[in-house]
């Protein structure tokens, strides 16, 4: 039986940062909004995470930077290191990060993202409902059907951000996740546990290294220090079933630095996830269903900009229903379509840069020789590489960011 809420304006599905963010940015519009979340409570699972100025701006004028800033850090540079010999390769400033594109950078805990948009939710006066698993949906002349075990409840809209395995992506695209064959170990530990270790408490640092890389930095106002190991797994490349074991951490980093050696028995080695994006798709909207967040453009985690991309697709979708509003009717199609004009435009180029990004960090023999010595002598106030990012001009159609990837270096890429 069909439930037809006629108080809904909008269904969101999935509670996660990127649903959470739809949610109040639509309702933020004067739009009712209702959330299903398939899990029993709404919360987040891992560690730390960077937020770059590309969304801190818009938290910032969604009147969330202040509680974002008291419970995350500002570090001061993104610091690269070669993951074996250790040494400095290149820097990004981030207090000339704020001044350039100004809005800050900031690194925490993803629970705190995640209540942040939850209370917001709430005090904005989403109907946010749990233990709903949606199964499928259907277009009807008055909107979308979502078909979940109590039935099936209609609204005007839905916009899907049920993540990497998304049941809505399956009535637009057949794609299917792809497996980087690379997996992460995350570990959020007291910072006193690193007290007489070697770290930075002030820096995003990156190790970059043979097929892995190995993050750090501080979390929760310094209380707190996140580690983050990436690998890649030999028994998926073998096609294997059992892989990314703590053995095989283990392993991958037995020929790195003495910094990363050391903080390798902080991870949390009971849990691991495996690194899967997808091919960009080139729309993410069908009828009245939008796809938004990792259900619409899982990247590999290498820019950090996963959830940024999802805040800033809540913002731009709100952004266009708010000037539908302003002109004295909302047309639906049209604010969608809008929507998918833009985004998955410039998602496609994140996903893709990402997965470019992840090769030059994971170089190995010659070719990490080759990028070590470009990174020694970039300008270290060169901002080329991430103005398309955190800057707010958009690239145009058929542009490429300039990234410095290996195939910009003319760096073969080893197996
Ligand atoms: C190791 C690692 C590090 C990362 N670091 C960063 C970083 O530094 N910065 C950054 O911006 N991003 C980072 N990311 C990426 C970021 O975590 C994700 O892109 C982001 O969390 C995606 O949010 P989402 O809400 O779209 O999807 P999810 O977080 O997957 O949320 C989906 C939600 O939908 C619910 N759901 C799923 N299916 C259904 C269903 N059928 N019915 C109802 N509910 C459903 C799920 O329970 C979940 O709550 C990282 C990712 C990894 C793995």
């Amino acid at each position: 039986m069909s439930t037809i809420h006629s108080d809904t304006d909008v269904l969101v599905v999935g509670g996660g940062i990127g649903g959470l963010a739809t949610a109040l940015a639509l309702t933020r519009t004067g739009l009712r909004v209702r959330l299903l979340e398939r899990a029993p409570e709404f919360g987040e699972v891992g560690a730390g995470m960077q937020i770059a100025p590309n969304a801190t701006r818009i938290l910032d004028a969604w009147g969330l930077l202040p509680e974002v800033l008291s419970l995350g850090v500002q570090p001061g540079n993104l610091v690269m290191r070669d993951g074996v010999d250790g040494t400095v390769l290149t820097r990004l400033d981030l207090a000339d990060v704020r001044r350039r594109y100004g809005s800050p950078y900031v690194v925490i805990h993803r629970s705190d993202l995640h209540g942040i948009l939850l209370r917001a939710c709430r005090r904005g006066g989403v109907d946010l409902v749990n233990g709903v698993q949606v199964t499928g949906y259907e277009h009807l002349p008055q909107g979308v059907a979502v078909l979940h075990a109590g039935g099936a409840e209609v609204a005007p809209v839905v916009v899907a951000a049920d993540g990497l395995y998304s049941v809505a992506r399956r009535l637009i695209s057949d794609d299917e996740p792809v497996s980087s064959a690379y997996v992460a170990y995350r570990g959020a530990i007291p910072a006193a546990t690193v007290a007489n270790m070697d770290v930075s408490m002030s820096d995003v640092v990156v190790h970059v290294g043979p097929h892995s890389h190995f993050v750090q930095y501080p979390l929760r106002s310094g209380e707190m220090f996140n580690q983050v190991a990436v690998f890649r797994s030999p028994r998926a490349l073998a096609g294997e079933e059992g892989w990314g074991t703590p053995d095989e951490l283990d392993a991958a980093f037995a020929g790195c630095s003495e910094q990363v050696r050391a903080g390798l028995p902080l991870m949390w080695r009971d849990r691991w996830w495996r690194m899967y994006d997808r091919d960009p798709i080139p729309s993410w909207v069908q009828g009245r269903l939008a796809l938004t967040g990792d259900a619409a453009h899982p990247p590999l985690q290498y820019l950090a900009q996963g959830a940024v991309m999802a805040l800033e697709d809540a913002w731009v979708l709100a952004e266009h229903v708010r000037a539908g509003l302003a002109a004295g009717r909302l047309d639906w199609d049209a604010a969608l379509a809008a929507y998918d004009a833009v985004r998955p435009e410039h998602c496609r180029r994140v996903v893709t840069t990402a997965r470019s990004w992840g090769e030059l960090w994971h170089l190995t023999g010659a070719e990490r020789e080759a990028r070590n010595a470009f990174l020694r002598q970039r300008d270290v106030r060169d901002y080329g590489f991430v103005d398309w990012l955190y800057g707010p001009t958009a690239l145009t159609p058929g542009q490429e960011p300039a990234m410095f990837t290996p195939q910009r270096l003319a760096l073969p890429v080893g197996a």
